[in-house]
């Protein structure tokens, strides 16, 4: 199935950060792939912003290194790369001071579509907003994009969003997940509103638990004092797990427009019930088998108490979840790396096979990584002679392998979500409120660990996380689905 692509009209894209490990990594080789597509045209810019003083030259050699290293498509061809690097120039500019800020403003060409993309610490957020403001370039024409981390608190966040409000008008601020940019979960919604088959069942009367999984087999690496200051809670919870388990849970929108599902979305978290310490279990990674360091030595603190691992069971307090369990769990140094969602439906009422043909039931697993697609087990008669065994096979949809050939090109998230900001699109982007809502849940279960002095449990790098986690389910008759890639 060849995917069709629409081009965007022409755009002129600042990233404020531009020389940084995530512009290197995934913004750059994301606008690379859409200029090989077709979909970033040829009068389209992108302008580098970052403090340090570099030749346009200089940062194209920049680019096309991270290029190089980073982007993993086969589909270029020769020469595209040089064509892509001629829209690419750079300015020295200081968030925190006057310099570059007048020769970047006398770049943008009036009229034309406009991102700013604040690819630097959260700290310089609000400098950006205010310089860009200041030097005219915070018209109707403008757009920011907003990395995470989005506060660290109700109180950071809420001060964050009035200092952005202060230039920008909210449909101009584009908050990133970039988890809502996968093209799994975004298949989420379509398998959920474009089909029959499900809706019916989606609720606590048809549904048994469902558990979100986001597992990595790194551990903090180089982001050790960010890390120790977040935690799986603030880091991951709070943002991507969140919004996966919104995308699960929200009614269904009276259509497909970004305020339609963010009020859904909203409705959800506002309806999340607080967790309870006895439903939340905190683990840090102890040392490999083989010696080398753990947690406390990666983060640089003997003493922290913030947790590479977080599992919580959740409910919804609305009439589609009430009594249906939502547990999510998140860690680092896990035996894979692997992410996905899991609907575990209720069992048949009766089996007419009797006892000896075994407990069944339907899940629907929804995979973001690896093999980006979805399995839904069926139960099926095992086959050959020798009675009625009854057994469970997967329907399975791997996209790569579902759309063809071309399918195996899915678009990285990244790609998807910029392509978005151009468009105008904000349906994958967090709205302020949202963002407020995760926090004011989020809080007070951090306030209450932190009041107690509690500290995480030690778990071994490569299990699926500390021995409690696992009880966390067993005690309700469950068990955690396998982790595996
Ligand atoms: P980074 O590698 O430390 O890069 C920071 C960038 O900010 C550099 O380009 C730096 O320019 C620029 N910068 C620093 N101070 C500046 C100033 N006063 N004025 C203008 N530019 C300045 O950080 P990063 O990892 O790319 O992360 C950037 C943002 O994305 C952060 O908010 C981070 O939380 C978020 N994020 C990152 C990742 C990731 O995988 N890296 C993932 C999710 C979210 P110079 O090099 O010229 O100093």
């Amino acid at each position: 199935m060849v995917s069709r692509v629409i081009p965007v009209e022409p755009f002129d894209l600042v990233i404020f950060g531009g020389t940084g490990d995530l512009a290197r990594r995934k913004i750059l080789p994301a606008l690379f792939r859409r200029f090989c597509s077709g979909q970033m045209g040829e009068e389209s810019r992108i302008i580098g912003a970052a403090r340090s003083d570099h030749t346009a030259g200089e940062f194209r050699q920049m680019v096309s290194e991270a290029i190089e290293e980073f982007n993993t498509t086969t589909q270029c061809e020769g020469g595209t790369l040089d064509a892509f690097l001629e829209r690419i120039d750079y300015v020295h500019v200081d968030a925190r001071g006057e310099e570059g800020w007048q020769t970047l403003s006398d770049m943008m060409i009036p009229g034309r579509v406009r991102a700013f993309y604040f690819s630097v610490a959260p700290s310089l957020f609000g400098d950006l907003a205010e310089r860009l403001h200041a030097h005219g370039m915070a018209d109707s024409d403008s757009r920011i994009v907003v990395e995470k981390p989005f506060g660290r608190d109700l109180e950071t966040a809420r001060a964050l969003n009035e200092t952005l409000a202060r230039h920008f008008d909210e449909s101009q601020i584009y908050r990133i997940d970039h988890y809502l940019g996968k093209e799994t979960v975004q298949n989420l919604m379509a398998v959920r509103f474009g089909n029959m088959l499900f809706e019916p069942l989606w609720n606590s009367q048809y549904v048994d638990h469902i558990q979100i999984t986001v597992a990595e087999t790194v551990g903090v690496g180089g982001r050790g004092e960010y890390y120790d200051r977040s935690g799986a809670m603030r880091d991951m919870v709070q943002n991507h797990l969140m919004q996966l388990l919104c995308l699960i849970a929200m009614e269904p929108p009276a259509k497909f427009d970004p305020d339609a599902v963010r009020d859904e979305k909203l409705k959800v978290i506002r309806a999340l019930d607080p967790v309870e310490t006895g439903n939340i279990v905190r683990g840090q990674y102890g040392p490999e088998r083989k010696g080398g360091p753990d947690y406390l030595d990666d983060v640089e603190n003997p003493r922290a108490t913030s947790e590479s691992f977080i599992a919580m069971r959740t409910t919804i307090s609305n009439w589609r979840w009430a009594g249906t369990p939502f547990y999510l769990r998140t860690g680092k140094k896990l035996k894979a790396r692997a992410s996905e969602i899991a609907v575990i439906f209720k069992e048949t009422p009766h089996s007419i096979f009797g006892p000896e043909a075994g407990r069944h039931r339907n899940i629907l697993t929804i995979r973001l990584q690896p093999n980006e697609g979805m399995d839904l087990d069926v139960t099926i008669k095992e086959p050959g002679p020798g009675g009625m065994r009854l057994v469970d096979v997967p329907l399975d949809m791997t996209f790569a392998e579902a759309l063809g050939p071309d399918g195996e090109d899915v678009p990285d998230a990244y790609e998807r979500l910029i392509m978005d900001v151009i468009r105008g699109n904000q349906t994958l982007f967090m709205r302020g409120d949202e963002v407020e809502a995760a926090w004011a849940w989020t809080d007070p279960i951090i306030e209450g660990w932190e009041s107690r002095g509690d500290r995480p449990v030690t778990y071994e790098p490569g299990s699926s996380g500390p021995e409690d986690a696992l009880a966390l389910v067993h005690r309700d008759g469950r068990r955690w689905r396998e982790i595996r890639a």
